[in-house]
């Protein structure tokens, strides 16, 4: 059955003029053309709306964020609702051992510190652990504290902070590989958790346009809910699965992340490999190539650059995707010269990626593109925000005017391609957009080194070729033209002209021709 898409703006994201109107036959883009219009079974009135091709998200965590949507999940509260949410799902859910959740910002606590004492007051009599937001630290009660055994004598991870009080007793806050500590008590999270959580996730991040998207935090367990939720008709979107490298582990971990990259589904493949090599550089644990102005030293690299220098080329060799996290210069360059030590067939057919891209040295902003390195860029933290002018730029100094080199890299030969990394921030594409293209989050703010924007149509190509291209999916997708699969996104107002980006909102999305 055919489908006249007509009667508003149509962003193709091809080459050339936009058409005046789109024809969907069955699954895919059967045609667009100028002028009347072919007669079609169904019409489908934009009544002065925008017709996207469905956008791709290159880096997010869907398991995460919706199992945290379903537990007690602080992530649209405001930081003075906090312990009240807390509260009354505690009250909710009395026979949960555990108060299980997330979603808070180090940024709505002071030195991005929050407190077991301030946990205890609305959750004293069972133990809880609150993941932050950013992903990268927890909130436990003193409960919690105890059951793991933390207390002033335990000594820091090697790959984590616990934060003390003054004389060493734990705080309530546990930094990087230090929540493992806790989480090694809490309940483990069930397949049936995790598979609901992606659902959940799914139904949220196609609301916000996203019909396809690269988990990049793959398990053996989340891999298994993938597939589990395919297999049921429950996956509708499409994911490219990014899994976790074992920091505890070298190369030898190869051949089983080679085997469990052929254990896929039709809608879930699992052909990346996620190389968090730092921290970030709010809490002073992102890999710096010179010391931090805070007394962190220069960080934290979480995988050294000897094993990437071993491992990456191996992993392009096995025609795996690396996908690195990326923050600080030292880690960023690491990472750089690990894909240089590769065969440069192996970089083009595997495409390696570097998440977060954010304090660049200016000596590699021009290896991007010539190495084929692709940006993967979150560029709603390009901003003078709270973690920004609170946290960041105090640890960082001079080089904080190195963060998110968009408009360099682009302008040196770099692919860019966009992505949330939801749910440490919101997936909405058009408010990280508006942030691309401007370089604020607020209107009384100053914009973060406002030369580094994007124009409207590269952010854009961001989240639709780029990120397509990212998850090998361009011939499919990614932009609107006769045969690709009919994934659409129509929004209120054309993004390419509409005053304010922020004011663009989803209003249908469809996969495969299917309002979804
Ligand atoms: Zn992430």
């Amino acid at each position: 059955m055919a489908t006249l898409f007509h009667n508003g703006s149509i962003v193709t994201m091809e080459p050339g003029p936009e058409p005046d109107w789109l024809v969907v036959d069955g699954a895919s883009v059967a045609g667009v053309g100028f002028g009347p219009p072919p007669n079609t079974e169904e019409r489908f009135d934009l009544d002065g709306r925008c017709l996207l091709p469905g956008l791709q998200d290159a880096h997010v965590h869907p398991p995460i964020g919706g199992v945290a949507m379903n537990r007690c999940d602080l992530h649209e509260v405001q930081p003075a609702a906090y312990l009240e949410t807390i509260a009354a799902y505690a009250a909710a859910n009395p026979d949960l051992p555990w108060i299980l959740g997330g979603g808070w910002a180090m940024h709505d606590f002071a030195g991005g510190i929050a407190r077991a004492d301030l946990l205890d007051t609305v959750v004293p009599d069972r133990p809880a652990l609150l993941h932050g937001s950013e992903g990268h630290g927890a909130w436990a009660n003193s409960h919690a504290l105890r059951l793991a055994g933390i207390d002033a004598s335990t000594p820091d991870p090697i790959d984590g902070r616990i934060e003390r009080l003054p004389g060493g007793a734990p705080i309530g806050t546990l930094q990087e590989g230090a929540v493992a500590l806790v989480e090694r008590v809490t309940p483990p999270t069930t397949l049936a958790e995790l598979r609901a959580g992606i659902v959940t996730a799914q139904q949220y991040l196609l609301g916000h346009g996203i019909t396809g998207w690269q988990d990049a935090w793959v398990t053996p367990q989340t891999q298994a809910a993938y597939i589990e939720a395919d297999s049921r008709g429950e996956l509708i979107a499409t994911a490219v699965g990014a899994m976790w490298w074992d920091r505890g582990l070298g190369i030898e971990q190869i051949p089983e992340l080679v085997g469990r990259s052929r254990d896929s589904s039709p809608r879930f493949r699992p052909t990346a490999v996620k190389l968090m090599v730092d921290g970030v550089c709010e809490n002073g644990t992102a890999s710096m190539l010179e010391p931090y102005e805070s007394g962190e030293g220069f960080g934290i690299q979480f995988i050294t650059r000897e094993v990437l220098l071993e491992a990456v080329p191996r992993i392009m060799e096995a025609g795996l995707q690396p996908h690195f996290h990326g923050i600080g210069d030292k880690a960023i360059r690491d990472a750089l010269d690990a894909v240089a030590a590769g065969d440069p067939i192996d970089v083009a057919r595997t495409r390696p990626h570097i998440a977060h891209i954010q304090v660049v040295d200016e000596a590699d902003v021009e290896r991007f593109g010539r190495l084929g390195v692709a940006a993967n860029a979150q560029a709603l933290w390009a901003c003078n925000d709270g973690c920004m002018v609170d946290l960041t730029k105090p640890r960082l100094g001079a080089r904080a005017r190195q963060q998110y080199p968009f408009r360099s890299l682009i302008d040196e030969g770099a692919r860019l391609a966009c992505g949330s990394d939801w749910s440490v921030s919101t997936a909405d594409p058009f408010a990280q957009m508006a942030v691309a293209t401007t370089r604020t989050h607020d209107d009384s703010a100053d914009p973060f080194e406002p030369q580094q924007a994007l124009t409207r149509r590269e952010a854009l190509h961001g989240f639709t070729v780029g990120s397509a291209w990212i998850n090998h999916r361009e011939d499919e997708s990614g932009s609107l033209r006769s045969g690709k699969r009919a994934d659409l996104v129509v929004v209120t107002d054309n993004p390419l002209a509409v005053a304010d980006l922020r004011d663009v909102a989803v209003t249908d999305t469809f996969v495969g021709g299917v309002a979804v």
